[in-house]
C-alpha cells in the first residue's frame, strides 16, 4: 500500500525546481524550461516523466552526461528537411529548438521533416506535439533512447529496444488530439514506482529470461534494498513491447527512424556509448497548405464526436480521445495541486538542500 501523496501547488513546485536547476548551473531561461516541462508531465498525469526526474537530471549534469547552455547545431539543411545535433544539451532546450525549426519550415513549405540526435532526455514527447498544434500543424514524432536497452521484442526474451516513445498531434480547433506513449508495455518509470511500493505493474508487463511473464520489478532491477537506487542492468529480464507484434514493430521503427536515420544510434549497449541520449524524427504537416483545412476540421471534428458517442463498455466510463485524460488531469492538478509520493518529494528536497536551497514552507 503506497503512503498518501504530498500535494504541492503547481506554481510552488515550478519555482523550487527552477531554483534547483539555476543553482546546478543552468541559466534562468533553461532552468525555467526544464522545470516547466517536468511540471507539465506531472500536470498531464505522467509522473514517471515529471519532477521525480530532478535528482537524476542534476546527477547527469554534474557527471557531464548532459550539458547546460547548448544550442542544437545543423548537420544537414535541405529547406523542408533538416538534421540537428543536440550535442548532449538538455532535451528541454534542444528539442524545442528542433520543434521550432520544424514549425517554421512547415509554415514555409507546407511540410517539414526534422531529425534531432544526441539530445539529453527530452521528457514527455506529447509536449512537442502540443507546440505544433498551437501553430495549427499536424505532427508525428518517432523517438528512441540511444544506449538504453530495456525492452524485449515480440517473441524474444532479451532486451533489444529502448522504451521508444511515439506521438501524433492533430490540431482540431477547440478539440486537439494528442497521442503519446512509450512502445514498451510500461514506461521504466512505472517499474520504478512499483518497486517503491507504488502502483503495481500488470502481471505480464515484464519477461524473465526463460520466457515466464512477470509483474515483479525484480525481473528488471535484480535484488535491491527497499530504499536506495534501482539499476536496470542488475536484472536478468526485460520490459515487454506493448501490443504484441504490432507494438513491437512500432518500437523497431522508432529505433530505425529516430536512432539509425538520425545518426544518433540505436538502443545498443550503454558501455559502448558512455551515456544515453534521445533521438527524434518529426514530421510536420500544415493542413492550410494541404488545401483541405476546412474539410479536415469539419470532418475531423464530426468524427471525434461520433467516436466519443460510442456506448461505453463499462457503465460510467466514457470513451476518450487521445489527449483527453491528460487534459482532465491537468485541469484537476492545476486546481488542487500536484500529488507526489513522499519519497519523490524528499528526493527533490534533498537535491535542493545539497545546492543550498530551502524547501518551500
Ligand atoms: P500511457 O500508457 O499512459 O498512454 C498515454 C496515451 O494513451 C495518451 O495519448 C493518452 O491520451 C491515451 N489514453 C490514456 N488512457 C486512455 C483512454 N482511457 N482512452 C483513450 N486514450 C487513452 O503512456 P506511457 O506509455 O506510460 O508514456 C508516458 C510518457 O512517457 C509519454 O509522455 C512519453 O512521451 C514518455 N516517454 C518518454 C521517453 C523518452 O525517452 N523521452 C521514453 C518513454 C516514454
Amino acid at each position: 500500500m503506497a503512503p498518501p501523496a504530498v500535494l504541492i501547488p503547481a506554481a510552488t513546485l515550478d519555482a523550487f525546481v527552477a531554483g534547483i536547476f539555476r543553482e546546478a548551473g543552468c541559466d534562468a531561461a533553461e532552468a525555467g524550461r526544464i522545470s516547466s516541462h517536468l511540471l507539465g508531465a506531472n500536470l498531464a498525469g505522467h509522473d514517471s516523466h515529471g519532477v521525480a526526474r530532478v535528482p537524476r537530471y542534476v546527477e547527469w549534469l554534474k557527471a557531464g552526461y548532459v550539458l547546460a547552455g547548448q544550442t542544437a547545431e545543423a548537420v544537414t539543411d535541405g529547406g523542408c528537411f533538416a538534421l540537428l545535433d543536440g550535442k548532449f544539451g538538455f532535451g528541454q532546450t534542444v528539442a524545442p529548438q528542433a520543434v521550432a525549426l520544424g514549425i517554421e519550415r512547415a509554415k514555409q513549405h507546407g511540410i517539414a521533416v526534422v531529425g534531432l540526435r544526441n539530445a539529453g532526455h527530452i521528457g514527455r514527447v506529447g509536449e512537442y506535439a502540443e507546440t505544433a498544434i498551437a501553430h495549427g500543424l499536424i505532427s508525428v514524432h518517432f523517438v528512441n533512447v540511444a544506449g538504453s536497452v530495456l525492452v524485449a521484442p515480440f517473441g524474444g526474451t532479451e532486451r533489444r529496444f529502448s522504451t521508444a516513445p511515439f506521438s501524433v498531434g492533430v490540431p482540431l480547433p477547440g478539440r486537439p488530439l494528442v497521442l503519446d506513449f512509450a512502445t514498451s508495455l510500461v514506461a521504466e518509470g512505472k517499474v520504478l514506482v512499483a518497486s517503491n511500493g507504488g502502483k503495481a505493474l500488470p502481471h505480464d508487463a515484464l519477461i524473465e529470461p526463460d520466457g515466464t511473464l512477470s509483474g515483479d520489478p525484480h525481473t528488471l532491477y535484480g535484488p535491491y534494498d527497499q530504499v536506495g537506487p534501482r539499476n536496470p542492468s542488475n536484472g536478468a529480464g526485460a520490459i515487454r513491447a506493448f501490443g504484441e507484434h504490432k507494438g513491437s514493430g512500432l518500437a523497431f521503427m522508432c529505433e530505425m527512424l529516430a536512432g539509425a536515420l538520425t545518426g544518433g544510434g540505436t538502443s545498443g549497449p550503454i558501455e559502448a556509448r558512455g551515456r544515453i541520449a534521445n533521438g527524434m524524427l518529426s514530421f510536420y504537416v500544415s493542413p492550410a497548405h494541404f488545401g483541405t483545412r476546412a474539410e479536415f476540421e469539419a470532418t475531423g471534428r464530426a468524427y471525434v464526436d461520433w467516436v466519443l458517442a460510442c456506448n461505453p463498455a463499462a457503465a460510467g466510463q466514457a470513451v476518450l480521445a487521445p489527449g483527453d485524460k491528460e487534459a482532465a488531469t491537468r485541469a484537476d492538478r492545476l486546481a488542487h495541486g500536484v500529488p507526489l509520493q513522499p519519497d519523490t518529494w524528499e528526493g527533490i528536497v534533498q537535491t535542493g538542500r545539497a545546492l543550498g536551497l530551502s524547501p518551500p514552507g
